[in-house]
Formats: C-alpha cells, structure tokens, sequence
C-alpha cells in the first residue's frame, strides 16, 4: 500500500486467464515496457493474450513496467518482477516477449529483464533463461536494441506467434537444450529477425551492411493476416480494476490505410488495407460489451472515416447500444455531414471537441507531405461543425517536414487565426449569440521514420526546432481564443536517433539503463544532458543518425521486408519534392509493393 496505483501490481481483473503450470507447456509472459494503465490499453496485448492461451499445452501472462516507487520496493526487498496471473517471476517463463510500440521505452525494456532475473544481454543467456523476443512497430528497425532481443517478429503476429511457440514445444518435447540451434530454426520462420546471425558493417562513421550467417534469411518478410473476419479477435478481453487510458472496449475496424501520408510509417507498414465486415464486427461489438460490462465501445484503425461499412455499423451497433444506454466513442472523423449527424446520434452526452490533423500549415507543404486536404475541406467542414453547435476545435501540426520554410510555419498560425474568424462570421450569419470557440493549436516535431518516403531525409537540429517554436508561440500570443501547445524538443531529437540508428546506440542505451533513465517517454524523466554524455563516450554524434543518407546508401533496416519496395519510397520522395500528390490506393494504385501479399484492397 506504500506505491502509488497498488491495483497494477495485483491481477485478478475480469476475463484474465489463468491456467494451471504443467509440465511440458510453453509459457509466455507478454511484457509492456510501459506501465499498467498505457499498457492496457493496448490491443496487440488483448489479442496475442487470447492467443496464446488458446491451445493448452500454451499459456500468456502478462508484466508491465514498475513506476519508480515500485521498482525501488522490488529491488530493496529482493523481490523479481513477476507475471500478474500466477505471480511467477519473469524468469521462469519460457519465452518474454516485449511489446514495443515507440522507441522511447527501449530502456524499460532492460528495467523489465533485469528486475524479472533476466541477462539483459542475448549473449548472455544460458539454456535456462527465456528467449527474449519483441513485436510491434518499432521491430522494423529494432537495430537499437538488437544486443538485448533473441529475435523480433515483423508484422502481425496472430500466426507467426503460435508458430514460434510450437517450435519450441518441439523442442521441449524432444528435451533438446541448444540454444544456437533453435535460433537458427526460429530464423526459418518467416517473419522472425534473429539478430546475432547479423553482423553490422560500418565504414567509418557509417553502416555499411550486414555480414549474414549461412542459414539465415537475407531478406525477413513480414508477415500479415489476410482475413481479418476469420483471425480470432478478444471479445472477452481482460477488463482492468485500475482507471486506464483507454478505458473502454475495442472494436479493431481495419488494418492499414489508403491515403499514403509521407511522413507516416504506419501507413507503409500496415499495408495493404484489409477491412473486416459490417456484420463481423456488429456481432463482435455486441459481444464484448456483454462479456466485459463496459458501456462504452471505440472503434480503431489508422482512419475511420475509410471504413467503408461505417454506416451499417453505426446503425447495427446503435440500434442495439440504445436501450442499454451504452455509447459509440466516435475517433476523429474527416468531418461532413455523415460524421456530424453520427456524432449526434452517437453521443450520450455533450458536443466534444473536433479534431483536425491538417499537419502543415500550408498548401505546398500538404502536398509535399501528400496530405491529401486543403483549406477549403477544413474550412467548409469547420462551418457545418460550428453551425451545429460544435465550438471546440484541436488541430494538430508538425514542424520540421522536409522543405519546410518559415511561410510554411507562419501558414499553421494563419489557419488558426482565420478558423477564429470562420467561428464568429458564422454564428453571425445564423443570428446567434455566440460562445467564445476554443482552438488549440498543437505541434509536434517531425522525426523521419524507417520505411517511409522522407527516411533518407535530415531531421530540424533543436535550434531550429526551437526557433520555429518560438516564432508560432509569438504569431499567436495576441489571439485570446487560440491556445498554442508544444511537445519537449529534447525527447523529440532524441526519439530521432533511436529510430534511424543502429547496433552502435546499444551500448548507449544499456549505459542510459544502469544510469536509471527508465519512462524516458515522460518528459520528467527525461535527462538529456545524460544521454548526451552516453553518446559522447562512445564517440557518437547526433548527427550520426540524423543526418540523413542518399538514397543508395545501405539503410540498418534494409534487411526487413514490409512489402513496400524502396524504389517506391524513391519515387514517393521525388514526387514530394515536386509538391505532386498521390492519389488514394482506393482511387488508383501507386504501385507500393504490398500487392506481393494477394490481399485487401489491392485485390478487391
Ligand atoms: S499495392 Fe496499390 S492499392 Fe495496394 S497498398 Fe500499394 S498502392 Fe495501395
């Protein structure tokens, strides 16, 4: 009763899965290198839970990151870090297998191994220890971290998860204990990266490619589900006692997306787009509600708005969400007057605040990023809002976007200001008295991302960072109706080398763990002037990793294959540069690549 938040170190939620440890079965502890509350939040964990407690020779528990007061109690009482279900400590299980969702967490990942009684290094782990493995976004480039993973998983995992953890069923069947053996055999599956077959070439201060062994894939494909109707889906997910972030059930509508933003990984690395039906996720929706006791349901996907049966859903669900008095939590809609009269219909309770993702503030620069809006969509989708009662708007920015100028960054504080405008002008036409309307402008930093048309691109230093800051926070100043928020310059810069670096930086991060940088993610504990000084001792720079490269140069990531070709990503830069737009991949394909996989949209 001593930490904060008891009840994330104490399981026994409804719908957890417990089963009883028996000889022979594989046991995986899921591990979230973040706390309790993101953690449960996350779908992959509901999903892989179900799983792989599916068969019975295979049982999921899971861990998630102790906060600073719970870690400090683990370590002075000796106490390991231990799964929620059968409080079994971490290095007890066969395999631990990390969720890693941004790069920022790659600390609480060795947080995580050592309090679970884990060698934090791959080479250091005997037959005994669990196989350490990640899945998730950031495995596309885990380079970072490749010293601490046994292997990663790229792409989704509902099938290849269970096909690894049958081979090591096989392997503890036949009672064969060799280690380097199975890592080659786990190798052989496709879409798993075993990192130590790998060797790093570098040039100078420079990756040059990888020494592969014999055996080992030369290229690692990702694997994707192609049928999302039949895959399994957690509708009786674990419902968490504590107050989480998301806290609410899921419906996942669909996976990856059609419009190609150019700064956006996950719009490459999700692809091709495969929907599940209306009618799946209708029963699907029904039934979690029944089965968890939430009265609220969210709908997920990279854009909702795509979803092409999002009217019969609504309808389905609606229909039968009303008489219980349960509620549709709406994501951010591209707003028309479909959205709103959905927004409507869905909401128990008052009008919430519009969201807008225009990410540049100009014309040209939402063509160079290939946005696909411009002002006149914003404009005349902010005028039915306010005409229908919507006051409250957020609108999210980017700065530091290849090409970008000082015009462009004036442009953010321009459409805010005439958004303001837009708001007065129109309740004046109606004849109505008017509230003040609330605009938030917020901004983030851009950070080129792997497997992304901008990955060769430099990244803003934080001085320009900072000075594009401060020139925005002064253009809105006077505009009492405007409110400028901004994200931490130093944990963007840093977030920046972790994506695009690579074996160099895991000296650094190990470094960073034992000096205690946990939850670098939270700007509180952020503590650059550390890890400037990691850096600097083994002769890294900054701009070692974010600098940018030529389009020929070998990439630490170009091992993985996310179907995506680069000549595509070549072609996707040189169009942004012509500030010349790609059509949708439901209007006209581009050609990405993801076709090699004869699923979704590409083949509807
Ligand atoms: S192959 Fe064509 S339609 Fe399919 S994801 Fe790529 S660009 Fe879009």
């Amino acid at each position: 009763m001593s930490v904060e938040s008891p009840g994330r170190y104490v399981g026994g939620e409804k719908n957890q899965i417990v089963k009883p440890i028996t000889d022979g079965m594989v046991r995986t502890v899921f591990c979230f290198p973040d706390i309790y509350e993101i953690g449960m939040s996350n779908l992959a964990l509901q999903i892989l839970y179900k799983v792989l407690n599916g068969p019975e020779w295979s049982s999921c528990e899971r861990a998630f990151s102790p906060w600073p007061d719970m870690d400090a109690k683990l370590r002075v009482n000796n106490i390991p870090l231990y799964s929620l279900e059968t409080k079994s400590p971490l290095n007890e299980f066969d395999v631990a297998a990390f969720s890693l969702g941004y790069e920022m967490c790659f600390t609480n990942v060795l947080q995580m191994l050592d309090l679970g009684g884990i060698p934090l290094l791959s080479k250091d782990r005997s037959e005994e220890d669990p196989l350490v493995v990640a899945g998730g976004p950031v495995t596309c480039n885990i380079e970072p971290m490749a010293d601490f993973f046994d292997a990663v998983f790229i792409g989704e995992g509902e099938e290849v998860d269970l096909e690894f953890t049958e081979l090591i069923k096989k392997y503890k069947d036949e009672g064969k204990k060799d280690r380097k053996a199975l890592l080659r055999d786990i190798a052989k599956i496709e879409g798993i990266y075993v990192p130590s077959l790998y060797t790093p070439k570098f040039e100078g201060r420079r990756f040059a490619g990888f020494d592969i062994e014999e055996g080992a894939p030369v290229s690692v494909k990702k694997r994707i589900i192609k049928d999302l109707d039949s895959v399994e889906y957690p509708t009786r997910p674990v419902v968490p006692n504590n107050n989480v972030v998301h806290d609410r059930a899921y419906l996942e509508l669909f996976r990856g997306c059609i419009r190609g933003c150019r700064f956006c990984q996950a719009g490459f690395l999700y692809r091709p787009v495969r929907e599940k039906s209306a009618k799946t996720l209708c029963e699907q929706g029904i039934e979690i509600m029944k089965n968890t006791g939430y009265d609220d349901l969210g709908m997920l996907s990279l854009s909702t708005s795509d979803y092409t049966g999002l009217p019969e859903l609504t309808d389905g669900l609606l229909e039968d969400f009303k008489p219980k008095h349960q509620s549709l939590s709406l994501p951010s809609l591209r707003i028309d007057n479909f959205a709103l009269e959905l927004m409507e219909k869905a909401s128990q309770t008052r009008k919430s605040g519009l969201t807008f993702a225009p990410e540049a503030g100009t014309q040209r620069l939402r063509d160079v990023i290939n946005k696909g809006i411009n002002e006149e969509n914003i404009m005349s989708a902010l005028k039915l809002a306010f005409a229908g009662g919507w006051s409250t708007v957020k609108l999210y920015f980017m700065l530091g976007l290849p090409t970008e100028t000082m015009e462009d960054v004036e442009g953010i504080a321009d459409l805010a200001i005439k958004i303001e405008k837009l708001y007065f002008d129109t309740m004046r036409e109606l004849g109505g008295k008017s509230r003040k309307p609330e605009i938030t402008v917020s901004t983030s930093m851009f950070i080129p991302k792997p497997f992304t048309p901008f990955q060769w691109e430099e990244q803003n230093t934080r001085e320009e960072f900072l000075e594009k800051q401060s020139h925005l926070r002064n253009l809105l100043k006077k505009h009492r109706n405007i409110r400028y928020i901004w994200h931490d310059v130093e944990t963007s810069c840093f977030e920046g080398i972790l994506a695009r670096g690579d074996r160099r930086l895991c000296p650094v991060i190990l470094d960073g763990y034992k000096e205690g940088n946990i939850f670098a993610a939270w700007d509180q504990f952020y503590k650059d002037e550390n890890w400037q000084a990691i850096l600097a001792r083994y002769d890294l720079k900054w701009e070692d990793f974010t600098k940018g490269w030529s389009t020929e140069d070998a990439l630490p990531w170009d091992v993985i294959d996310v179907g995506v070709t680069k000549a595509f990503l070549k072609r996707e830069r040189a169009k942004a540069y012509a500030e010349t737009i790609t059509e949708n991949c439901r209007s006209k394909c581009a050609g990405c690549g993801a076709a090699c996989y004869k699923a979704g949209i590409c083949y509807e």
